[in-house]
């Protein structure tokens, strides 16, 4: 990157920044006022309730700039707050967005951001309203929070699982650890860019596993259609490996789980890379984070349903397990024997 685009920041400065943030916003009748005055103005839709959660990316912690482009840093940022709200079976609609800015970052870094959240914006039909604009001393700040709406009885909470419900997730899981132990290995920590876009299995494989960990998609059509037929009974968005997470449904929603090792769902390009490490796999797959799949709850009459209405989305969906009304989630080899795990999730602060 060009260096004389850090002085560019520096004569950008705050207002100007924000103004050429403001002019890649494309809006949406429900904005009433946007970006420019002290708060934003929304319409929700007749009958809806608003649904708003609030995420931190910080540099060193959820992401390095060595092996994070830009654009699809900007895109990561939002993806991970839709997904918040569509595992709840919400519509995404309005974004803010707090950057706190080394002020040594090159303008062409903060431009090629702006343009992949933007991107993930407009795919999702969502819309930027506002935010803040600061420098740091301490690396690159991003908060993000996302507001969307629902009609009150499409709602998943993860509160709603009953004994018995079969537990599914979409897609497939381990992708993103897997792609991040790639990354890890790439020399130098420093990933070719801008190499990967889309989700095309490129190459060997490692194309799409990187990928996975750096442009999630989030399961916005699948989780809406799920909402709509109103068959779930709790939902969830897969960020810290499905253990942990479904493990999230089963705590507030008063049960258990028995989770099938074999039923795990494996892209191929995760098994590829995985052949031949016999442990491995599957603490990636049932451990790792960032896969932003949907894991949800539903009752065994509708399997056919489920499957049908997630084909109709074009996404995979496969019954991983069954919600034992005894508290603790176990995972279970095909031999009925107990598959012990030995990292639940990523925690912060262990
Ligand atoms: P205030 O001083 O009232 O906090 P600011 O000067 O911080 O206002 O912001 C001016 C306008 O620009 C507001 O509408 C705010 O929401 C918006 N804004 C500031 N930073 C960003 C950003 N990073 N992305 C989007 N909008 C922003
Ligand atoms: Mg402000």
């Amino acid at each position: 990157m060009p260096h004389s685009s850090s002085t560019a920041l520096f004569n950008l400065g705050e207002f100007g920044l924000i103004s050429r943030i403001a002019a890649g916003v494309r809006t949406h009748e429900s904005v009433i006022t946007g970006i420019g005055d002290d708060a934003a103005v929304t319409a929700l839709s007749a009958g809806m309730q608003l649904l708003t959660s609030t995420d931190m990316l910080l540099e060193d912690i959820h992401f390095r700039l060595a092996w994070h482009d830009p654009y699809r840093l900007g895109r990561k940022s939002l993806a991970v707050s839709i997904s918040d709200i569509a595992a709840m079976g919400g519509i995404p609609r309005w974004a803010l967005l707090s950057l706190a800015i080394p002020s040594d970052l090159p303008l062409d870094f903060v431009d090629d951001f702006m343009r992949g959240f933007l991107a993930m914006a407009s795919e999702n039909r969502v819309v930027l309203i506002g935010g803040d604009t600061c420098s740091s001393r301490a690396g690159l700040i991003i908060s993000v929070t996302i507001m969307g709406e629902q009609l009150p009885d499409r709602i998943v909470r993860r509160s709603g699982a009953l004994p018995d419900d079969d537990i599914w997730v979409t897609g497939t899981l381990g992708d993103a650890a897997l792609g991040l132990k790639l990354v890890e290995l790439e020399v130098g920590g420093v990933v070719k860019s801008p190499p990967f876009q889309g989700e095309g299995q490129g190459g060997d494989g490692v194309d799409f596993l990187i990928n996975r960990l750096l442009d999630p998609n989030p399961r916005v059509a699948a989780a809406l259609t799920l909402a709509e037929t109103k068959l779930v009974t709790a939902m969830i968005d897969v960020s810290d490996g499905v253990l942990a997470d479904y493990g999230h449904i089963a705590e507030q929603s008063g049960v258990g789980g028995c989770i099938f090792l074999e039923d795990i769902p494996l892209s191929g390009d995760f098994r590829r890379h995985t052949a031949g490490l016999p442990a491995v796999p599957y603490q990636l797959a049932l451990s790792g984070g960032e896969d932003y799949e949907l894991c949800f709850t539903s009752h065994r009459s509708n399997r056919k349903k489920i499957i049908d209405c997630m084909k109709k989305c074009g996404i995979e969906v496969t019954r991983i397990g069954i919600v034992a009304s005894l508290p603790g989630v176990t995972v279970v080899k095909p031999d009925g024997s107990k598959y012990c795990v030995q990292v639940e999730g990523f925690n912060h602060f262990t």
